[in-house]
């Protein structure tokens, strides 16, 4: 009996997007819970170092596809995450028809095969929904100030178009979806040459090169360390009832990027400057989550301080990027 009761909670799931950045945790979390994880991706933004000491795993199977193609897969699956997009703006911008038809198409073809498998289905969505924001905090009713026309669009509109039809799915009761608006997460396994804002600043900062800070550094951004998203990613997918609206994930506490580039500068002991840089277009002002929503729904709320997360992302850069050694797995 116990045997059974035991195999029961042993599920099969895809995560597409899992040899990435957040991709990666989440597939050892769940493989740490027991389940067997189908890991899809194409490569692009992602690594094979990441899922390289998961390919002995019995419970573990990589396929690599692109998710703009039709997916068929063998057997049955009973969850489905959706993280595969790249994520970082220089990564989303190099060929942004692609990024818009990964989150289009892509989304519609993982969304077809959950629902050939009867599976539940979580979409990673994102803060970039709300724009550059009015409201502030933000909260889940507020629907955002999206330029669609700007270089963002292909990715901030991407999204979108994915919330909607994760939505339209679960209003015609195909499937279960749950989507998360995640806000900038950090941690190991970001590319170091990725562009965003904590890994670029670490690995200028280990490598002694100046740090960059683009605009006058006053804008905002919320930074939320990856265990803590990933944690908050299951609860959503395993919560019994499903919200039937977007959650946000993300650490409320706001820093000024100028704050986080002097954070750094200490924490690294580096005597680097500090140099401003031409702020990109569209860039956001502020960005604070607000999440009550997940606080309540999920009884979720992030653990890892600022400086703590920051210790550990230092530590790994350390020991993959300034040593000059071979990516060490986190
Ligand atoms: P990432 O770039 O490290 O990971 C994305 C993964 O998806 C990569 O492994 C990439 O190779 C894969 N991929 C991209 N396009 C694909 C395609 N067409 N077919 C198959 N695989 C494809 O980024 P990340 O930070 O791990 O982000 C994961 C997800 O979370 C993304 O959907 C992103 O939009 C979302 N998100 C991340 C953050 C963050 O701060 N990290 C914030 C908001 C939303
Ligand atoms: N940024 C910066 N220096 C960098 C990279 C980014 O000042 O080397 C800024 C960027 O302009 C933005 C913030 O940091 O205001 C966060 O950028 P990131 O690309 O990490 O995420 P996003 O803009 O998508 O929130």
């Amino acid at each position: 009996m116990r045997r059974i009761a035991e195999q029961k909670t042993v599920k099969s799931i895809i995560v597409a997007g899992g040899a990435g950045f957040l991709g990666s945790h989440l597939c050892d979390a769940l493989l740490a819970r027991g389940h067997r994880v189908l890991c899809i991706d194409n490569f692009l933004t992602g690594s094979f170092a990441n899922v390289a000491p998961l390919c002995n795993h019995p419970r573990f199977s990589l396929l690599e596809r692109d998710i703009c193609e039709p997916l068929a897969v063998d057997g049955r699956y009973d969850e489905v995450y959706n993280l595969a997009c790249p994520a970082s703006p220089p990564s989303y911008q190099a060929d942004p028809v692609h990024t818009m038809m990964t989150n289009v198409s892509g989304t519609a073809n993982l969304l077809a095969l959950a629902e050939r498998s009867k599976a539940r289905f979580l979409q990673a969505s994102t803060s970039e929904v709300y724009g550059d924001p009015e409201v502030h905090p933000q909260v889940e009713t507020y629907c955002g100030h999206v330029s669609c026309t700007g270089p963002r669009a292909c990715y901030d509109e991407g999204k979108r178009a994915a919330e909607a039809l994760c939505f339209d799915y679960q209003r015609m009761k195909r499937i279960d979806t749950r989507v998360a608006r995640i806000f900038n997460t950090y941690g190991p396994r970001m590319q170091p040459d990725d562009g965003r804002v904590i890994s670029n600043l670490v690995v200028q900062a280990l490598t002694g090169r100046k740090l960059t800070v683009y605009g006058k550094g006053d804008q905002t951004r919320s930074f939320c360390y990856v265990s803590d998203l990933v944690r908050g990613l299951i609860a959503l997918m395993e919560v019994a009832e499903n919200p039937e609206v977007p959650v946000n994930l993300g650490n409320p506490r706001e820093c000024s990027i100028a704050e986080i580039a002097e954070l750094v500068r200490s924490m690294t002991a580096r005597r680097v400057e500090i140099v401003n840089a031409p702020l990109p277009v569209d860039d956001p002002k502020r960005r604070r989550p607000d999440i009550a929503r997940a606080r309540s729904l999920l009884r979720w709320a992030p653990e890892v301080p600022l400086e703590e997360g920051l210790r550990r992302t230092i530590d790994w850069f350390e020991q993959t990027v300034a040593d000059g050694t071979e990516r060490r797995p986190a």
